[in-house]
């Protein structure tokens, strides 16, 4: 039974539409079970009815035409009951429901089990029998695991084939679909579509037709031409280390791309109508599927290595593509798993959305989003990316909608909604060098969060006192190796430079978790309680080392630089961090001569751990700086680049701000700086409970700045703190939510509630 599900699960995930993915389910599960019938009936949300989509065993033609309103007959009661349904003569229940057109009357016994995900039922799997017996019991429980497994792929191809369908009803005309993503930037953005092919997935390749084939034929010849010169390339440079057996499989591999063998079947599926892409992917997935359901674990395993031939020829077709494709003006970036490394490749000046199917609204890729004022939605899992190379997409922000063609009033909407957030950001301008100071005369310091080179043009004008986070791992996620002391020297000066006099705390390299180096990756299971910030850096003191004598060098001069220690989670780790601080320093100044101010050093709260040593930390050094992106990850056990589980993850749940609260009367009890560099902090409803807490310095994006300083302008620090001793009784983060926007009525205030998109909103909707 396993090796029967495991097989159905990888050919299901390797098919191309809805009704693919369907027909193998009904098949394999037919055949697993042998069974006399196999079907499925998802529910249509137009028709609200339970459709018989596909069968193995029923009439063909009854596919599409019977339809079972919402508790009718057995499927209606399973997915009403939302439990699996076992009898042994379903003729004689008294929901039953006979429909001739299936053919269905000689099969008595009949097992249904409902298709859910994510909490929602959209189907039922039906089998049936001749004989009259129930189901085993193993039976059921492996039908269950079957629907429980696919259900996520049965989701996934009915959202995307939305576009499909809708495009075909258009006559070839696309018809407007929406996709929902979780909005990780406000704002609302419309531009043309640039993909990031992260990774070339063959199952993700659209099928696409030409009017050009001896075009596409010619494109196809050129990639295989490659692909065969970079064989040879490899099997000669290994010529010394494999046996001739292994050699002779670079032959094999080659001669496959050859007319006689795939090349051949290839050509023939573009000739007629296919386009190179498109006739590739068939082919080979067909072969994968073949080689996969052999019984032979050798021939099995060959399915691999055509998957790998496959994904390199896809890469040259994908290249020869984007070669041709102009830039466009507008560009929206769209991506699978997008990462900040993808700014590289384009004009960030044109850039007005970002949209990457995985990731959450705490994933590094939407803090980049909110630190260029991108609209950007993560998590966007159903959209059809491979199909919207080029096209116009409309970006919000705010919901986390993903809009294709959409109708010109809607388009209009948008764009009326674009000109009132200028409106509001031209009104927060006129803030700029207003001094924040609540109405009941409390001096806030709002300090800003920078890395990019791109953010600090926006950083300088946004008027903050301060750099309280630079993430310096961002300049090395832009390049192809690790940057000399040189070159980084290079990098701190411009940024301590650009803000001069004012403070820059320079967070020492904090990579691992999303935060790949793509000339260091790091495999793991998790990367997120894994090897990560200080943990890399104290494993690699050559590595750190380097990076603490180019942020001292570079700070010659200036005088301005903060040194900060990400990750902290035990003493003993910050004790060797700072000797190899002090180690560097003494270096550099009494060895060779350097004048240079010894920096304040500090240290981020952002493990649990370290929020119940927050004394022991703070006598050792300077200033502390909460990361709640990371705090919350870690207290409520919900991983912040996980969509799955983003409705999960909230700053103003009672364990953050119990934790919050333990922090700042833990620090101010030994007297020491305290700040919050966390995403909440930009937040102008978090901004308020921080403020009620006692926190007087916050960092954050250059793009939230003027928001969090309305909010503080327009709120007394009596009423925060007033506020938050409420809602630090209220059990649950929605009701914290929903409390602290109802107590704050201002108009001004709620404006700006609604145009700053946070976690907490984005999982209210
Ligand atoms: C944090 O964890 O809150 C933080 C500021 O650091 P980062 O988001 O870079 O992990
Ligand atoms: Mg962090």
């Amino acid at each position: 039974m396993l090796s029967s599900l495991r097989s159905i699960v990888q050919e299901v995930n390797s098919a191309r539409s809805l009704p693919q993915v369907l027909t193998i389910i009904v098949k394999e599960v037919r055949a697993a079970m042998q069974a006399g019938v196999c079907s499925v009936y998802l529910f249509d949300e137009t028709d609200q009815r339970y459709v018989l989509m596909a069968t193995e065993g029923l009439r063909e033609e009854s596919i599409g035409k019977v339809r079972l309103a919402m508790r009718e007959g057995l499927v209606g009661l399973v997915a009403a009951k939302e439990e699996p349904l076992n009898l042994e003569d379903a003729d004689q229940h008294p929901n039953f429901a006979y429909f001739e057109e299936t053919g269905e009357a000689p099969f008595h016994s009949f097992l249904g089990v409902p298709i859910i995900h994510h909490r929602k039922v959209l189907g039922v799997l039906v089998l049936q029998q001749q004989t009259q017996r129930r189901f085993a019991s193993e039976e059921e429980a492996f039908v269950v695991t079957v629907c429980a497994q696919l259900s996520g792929a049965i989701a996934h191809a009915e959202a995307t084939g939305a576009l499909r369908k809708l495009a075909s009803a258009g006559r070839g005309k696309s018809r407007e679909a929406t996709f929902r993503g979780i909005p990780s930037s406000p704002g609302v953005g419309i531009g043309r579509v640039v993909l990031v092919a992260s990774n070339t997935d063959l199952a993700s390749v659209p099928e696409r037709f030409t009017q050009n084939a001896p075009a596409e034929v010619e494109i196809f010849r050129k990639a295989l031409a490659a692909v065969k010169k970079d064989m040879r390339k490899l099997g000669s440079g290994l010529e010394d280390k494999l046996s001739s057996e292994e050699l002779a499989l670079f032959d094999v591999y080659i001669r496959m791309l050859d007319d006689s063998s795939l090349g051949g079947e290839v050509i023939a599926a573009i000739t007629a109508g296919q386009t190179a892409q498109s006739a590739w992917s068939s082919v080979i997935l067909k072969h994968v599927r073949t080689f996969n359901q052999m019984e032979d674990p050798y021939l099995r395993e060959r399915a691999a290595d055509v998957n790998d031939l496959g994904k390199r020829v896809l890469a040259y077709l994908q290249t020869s593509h984007k070669k041709e494709q102009p830039i466009p003006r507008r560009i929206v970036l769209v991506g699978e798993d997008l990462s900040a490394t993808a700014l590289a490749d384009i004009p960030v000046n044109r850039l007005v959305g970002i949209i990457s199917l995985r990731g959450s609204s705490n994933s590094h890729m939407a803090i980049v989003g909110r630190a260029l004022g991108i609209p950007t939605v993560m998590g966007a899992i159903d959209l059809p990316w491979a199909e919207l190379d080029g096209q116009e997409l409309i970006v919000d922000g705010f919901t986390g909608d993903v809009i294709s063609s959409a109708t010109r009033t809607l388009r209009r909407s948008y764009l009326q909604r674009q000109r009132e957030e200028k409106i509001l950001n031209q009104d927060l301008e006129k803030l700029r060098d207003v001094p924040c100071v609540t109405p009941d005369g409390f001096a806030f310091s709002l300090w800003v969060n920078t890395g990019l080179r791109q953010d600090t043009m926006m950083s300088l004008r946004s008027g903050a006192a301060a750099v309280g986070l630079f993430r310096t791992e961002m300049p090395f996620l832009m390049r192809s190796s690790f940057p000399t002391e040189d070159e980084q020297v290079a990098i701190y000066r411009e940024q301590l430079e650009a803000f001069a006099p004012r403070p820059v705390t320079m967070r020492t390299l904090d990579i691992g978790g999303d935060k790949d180096l793509p000339y260091f990756p790091i495999e793991e299971e998790n990367p997120f309680l894994g090897w990560r910030g200080i943990r890399i850096s104290l494993d690699h003191p050559e590595i750190f080392l380097v990076q603490i004598r180019a942020l001292l060098r570079a700070s010659q001069g200036s005088n301005n630089l903060r040194i900060m220690l990400p990750m902290i989670s035990n003493l003993p780790e910050l004790d060797q961090a700072l000797k190899l601080i002090d180690r560097a320093y003494r270096e550099l100044t009494l060895e060779e001569g350097y004048q240079i101010q010894r920096p304040p050093l500090g240290a981020m709260i952002e493990v649990p751990a370290a929020v119940y040593q927050v004394k022991e930390i703070a006598k050792r050094v300077d200033f502390l700086s909460v990361g709640t992106n990371d705090l919350t990850q870690y207290l409520l056990a919900v991983d912040r680049n996980n969509q799955r589980v983003a409705g999960l993850y909230h700053t103003l749940h009672p364990a953050v701000l119990r934790a919050l609260k333990v922090i700042y009367d833990q620090a101010s009890s030994v007297n020491c700086q305290l700040s919050v560099c966390g995403e909440m902090a930009g937040d102008p409803l978090c901004a308020v409970v921080l403020m009620g807490m006692g926190y007087e310095n916050l960092s954050m994006s250059a793009s939230t700045l003027l928001r969090v300083k309305s909010m503080l302008l327009n709120t007394s620090r009596q009423d925060a703190s007033r506020i938050v001793k409420r809602a630090l009784r209220l059990s649950d983060a929605e009701s914290i939510a929903q409390f602290i926007s109802a107590s704050l009525k201002q108009p001004e205030v709620v404006k700006l509630i609604r145009s700053s998109s946070t976690n907490q909103r984005s999982t209210m909707r």
